[in-house]
């Protein structure tokens, strides 16, 4: 009966994580996300994507930000953004207790936050038909037209956008840091981990890591008096390698970096240097009829090709600094047999949405069965 089959995938869950040396974290943005993930068995969070906490009423404080002209305004808007943020991350934090919780920093496609200049063209267009006063529109899509971009996936995103707007990327590590010691004030035991993305030069990240100092040493000296809330200040800085640049360069990058984690998903696309978003409408089923892929490679992860960076980063990452951390979180990490890939070439853990991961976790244990067998394969 349905409870005898329950306890019999219990059992085999229970026979998978003995034997597997990968651990399993989850791709985790709310505290919803994050309840559900445990229960699937995730020890930690390898990706919170913070973008997705600006999505509605609060983007357009970010769009207020991106096109602020006075320091005034950007601040305004950071200084809005910030409580709310420190929210989102008590309650992530309350939610993984014990367990790590790695916070990307800001990684949209700038398009996301902006007002659509079509329509911002056809509204000004339309207020001059009528005679009526367009200044404000006229500003607006003035600021827009500057910041548009033919290829927003290749533009301004993630560390760049950090560099390129001041307070940004200060105003996210001070709202994980006040989250980190109001949790441990409580009694709490949060341990973010935070993650830069998009780097292609250590340069990048050198300069993150400077911000990242001044304000993680503003907040310990704030909270002197408690030890609890200074330990848990002991933040690890990290990169997503998602860039072939990064990879061909993770020895440097070590350097700046605690920890890597891949992003396959802008790894495959831009070692192909086909786009994520468009593939399908595109040539994809052409390529996969005339068995050009057997299966997409934003699926199952494209071992020769894009395996093969992960592979060298790995190995050059180590040799810089040997207890780097490294995991994936690009979709990958929950595909059957990309995790076998990940497995092999020794990755610390993969992450993937909370759906998949008692796969992820069948799978990593398997690998350990498969590679002890000699590699041989039997499913
Ligand atoms: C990735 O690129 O693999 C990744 C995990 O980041 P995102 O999908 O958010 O770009
Ligand atoms: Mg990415």
């Amino acid at each position: 009966d349905a409870d005898e089959l329950v306890g019999a995938v219990h059992r085999l869950m229970a026979h998978a994580d003995g034997k597997r040396r990968l651990r399993v974290r989850a791709n985790a943005d709310t505290a919803e996300d994050a309840f559900r993930a445990r229960r699937y068995g995730a020890q930690g969070i390898g990706l919170c994507r913070t973008e997705h906490m600006f999505l509605g009423e609060r983007r357009e404080l970010v769009e207020r930000l991106i096109l602020a002209d006075s320091e005034t305004e950007r601040e305004e808007a950071l200084g809005e953004l910030l409580p709310m943020q420190k929210q989102d991350f008590v309650r992530l934090f309350e939610a993984m207790d014990g367990l790590p919780v790695t916070v990307r920093l800001l990684d949209p496609p700038l398009h996301e936050f902006l007002p659509d200049i079509t329509e911002l063209s056809v509204r000004v267009a339309l207020a001059e038909a009528r005679g009526d006063s367009q200044e404000n529109e006229l500003r607006l899509l003035q600021a827009v037209h500057k910041l548009h971009e033919s290829n927003p996936m290749l533009g301004l995103r993630g560390v760049r956008l950090g560099l390129v707007i001041p307070g940004l990327f200060a105003m996210q590590i001070r709202a994980i840091a006040e989250a980190a010691v109001e949790r441990a004030r409580a009694g709490g035991d949060p341990r973010p981990e935070i993650m830069i993305p998009l780097v292609g030069t250590v340069q990048e990240l050198q300069l993150v890591r400077d911000e990242a100092e001044q304000v993680l040493a503003s907040v310990r000296a704030a909270n002197a008096d408690s030890k609890s809330a200074l330990k848990r200040l002991r933040i690890k800085l990290g990169t997503m390698i998602e860039l072939p640049r990064a990879a061909l360069t993770a020895g440097q990058i070590a350097e700046e970096a605690e920890f890597f984690s891949f992003g396959t998903n802008d790894l495959t696309q831009t070692v192909w240097g086909f786009s994520r978003d468009d593939v399908e409408a595109s040539f994809f089923t052409a390529y996969l009829e005339k068995g050009i892929f057997g299966v997409s490679p934003f699926e199952t992860l494209d071992v020769d090709g894009v395996g093969s960076l992960v592979a060298r980063a790995v190995e050059d990452g180590r040799r810089t600094r040997p207890d780097l951390k490294l995991g994936v979180c690009g979709e990958h990490g929950g595909d059957p047999d990309s995790v076998h890939f990940f497995h092999q070439v020794g990755l610390d853990y993969v992450s993937c949405s909370p759906f998949r991961l008692p796969i992820a976790r069948l799978e990593a244990g398997r690998a350990v069965v498969v590679q002890s067998a000699g590699g041989s394969d039997s499913r």
